[in-house]
């Protein structure tokens, strides 16, 4: 039996409780940490246990050895729906970490990729509970396909972050398959109360230039990103952050494109580091074999684009690189999720955004506003994220609106860019005011002195009691 924390278990009793009360297909959020793979293990034992028919939906295929080996973690059996070299090389990681297989060819717990099942469902038994993982990837035909084809099937959808990375939303009134959202803990609930770690982030300069990047596919393009980001000058500046601010921390570089993640792990090798990138294209066992390094410490620094922003569990990960500027407040969440995990030791997290994604996105426990409706409904352009956040000038650290002195090394805060603006525009407010008045000539005490301040006068009561007695005393000689 698997046990679950006070949360995780609420969360299935929402679930179940979303289907009693009628919802074909609610969707779970919960932070990256907060245990999804538990939630989902547990739902999978109590559907093994009624003998459900069910399968687990994963939108990659590196994304089933994962999948299966948490299964296994917990003593699930499964059938993998995928090539033949999938399974093995399932089985072979499943054999060297628990030193036993869970694969079964007749267990009712299937995994499978979304594509496959699509492709094989005639081959396949009637799924009763379809579970997707990662279901932000919502690809709305293909989704609908299976809910078609399942009809009676209940549905699960579980994620971070319930939205697409193009912003558009998940529920069923704007073309997802989605019709309940239940929402698990936050990020700052679980830092509280120890699950996951306090975030530190540092957004220290490099001499990138992000302005006008084209937006592809509802992000920014990240062809162009690579481009502009290739210069020996940067790199050496990533390499001197880590250096300064991590040294010596297990980090990921999440990186716009699989070239560029390379680059930078070449760097960090040249530099002395040992690191190492992965990518879709690479085996199964060899990826596992790199992430795992960097866990067991035979790596300092991982580096990837995508690979890594979902579903991979490296505990003793301290930091984050971010040099991938995204519009996504879900892929920022991904990535900065994976190095929130508690660990012996680890009093916080280290994130050096070099991007900016805090700026637009807010820091990482912000509160966030989910819902299924996407990104543009909810009224915000650009991700939509958290709060105003202020920036050391001194230390780069990044810190909420509302303190008003740097946490990290004590430096008073500079305004936020919405101060500024705010300020800026009521000196433009005053400035039309002073106008006005200097054109009727200013007649009365206080329209003098308004008009001292708008001039910035040093001492504008006194300036303005001064030309106001040395009119009133001009009119005094005229009359007499
Ligand atoms: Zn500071």
């Amino acid at each position: 039996m698997i046990e679950l924390r006070d949360y995780q278990q609420k969360a299935v009793n929402d679930v179940r409780e979303a289907f009693r009360e009628g919802f074909k297909a609610p969707f779970l959020t919960a932070p990256t940490g907060a245990g999804k793979t538990v939630i989902l293990a547990k739902i999978c034992e109590n559907a093994s246990a009624k003998g459900t028919c069910t399968v687990v939906l994963v939108h990659r295929q590196e994304l089933i050895v994962q999948t299966a080996k948490a299964l296994a973690r917990f003593g699930i059996t499964h059938s993998i729906v995928a090539p033949a070299k999938v399974v093995q090389n399932a089985i072979k990681i499943q054999i060297e970490k628990f030193k036993k297989s869970f694969f079964r060819d007749e267990s009712k717990i299937y995994i499978a990729t979304v594509q496959t099942l699509v492709r094989r469902m005639a081959d396949l038994p009637k799924f009763d509970l379809i579970l997707i993982d990662e279901a932000h990837h919502g690809v709305a035909g293909t989704w609908l396909k299976i809910v078609q084809s399942y009809p009676g099937a209940k549905v699960l959808g579980v994620s971070a972050t319930p939205e697409r990375l193009d912003g558009q939303g998940l529920g069923k009134h704007c073309g997802g398959i989605f019709d309940k959202l239940i929402i698990g803990p936050t990020i700052s609930e679980l830092i509280e109360r120890g699950y996951l770690t306090k975030p530190r982030v540092y957004c220290p300069p490099i001499q990138a230039d992000f302005d006008n990047l084209k937006t592809i596919a509802g992000d920014f393009d990240r062809k162009e990103q690579e481009k502009r980001l290739n210069k020996p000058r940067i790199i050496g500046d990533v390499i001197a952050h880590y250096r300064k601010y991590c040294e010596g921390v297990p980090a990921i570089a999440f990186c716009p494109t699989v070239e560029y993640a390379k680059y930078v792990a070449d760097n960090f090798n040249a530099a002395g580091y040992r690191a190492a990138s992965v990518d879709g294209n690479m085996d199964d066992y060899q990826r596992n074999k790199a992430i795992n390094d960097l866990g067991n410490g035979r790596l300092d620094v991982l580096t990837s684009c995508e690979i890594v922003s979902e579903g991979t569990d490296i505990p003793v990960v301290g930091a984050a690189i971010l040099l991938r500027k995204t519009k996504s407040l879900g892929l920022y969440l991904q990535q900065v999720g994976r190095a929130l995990r508690p660990y012996p030791g680890k009093s916080e997290t280290i994130i050096l955004d070099h991007v900016g994604n805090c700026n637009e996105h807010g820091l990482p426990d912000d509160p966030h506003q989910w819902t299924l409706d996407g990104r543009i409904r909810r009224g915000r352009s650009s991700g939509g994220g958290g709060l105003a956040c202020r920036q050391c000038l001194q230390c780069y650290a990044v810190y909420p609106s509302t303190v008003t002195v740097c946490p990290v090394c004590g430096t008073p805060a500079t305004k936020t860019k919405i101060e500024i603006e705010e300020v800026e525009g009521e000196l433009v407010e005053f400035k039309k005011r002073a106008e006005k008045i200097q054109r009727g000539r200013a007649q009365t005490m206080e329209e003098l002195i308004e008009f001292g301040k708008a001039k910035g006068y040093k001492n504008p009561a006194a300036w303005a009691r001064y030309v106001y007695n040395g009119r009133r005393a001009r009119e005094e000689r005229r009359r007499t």
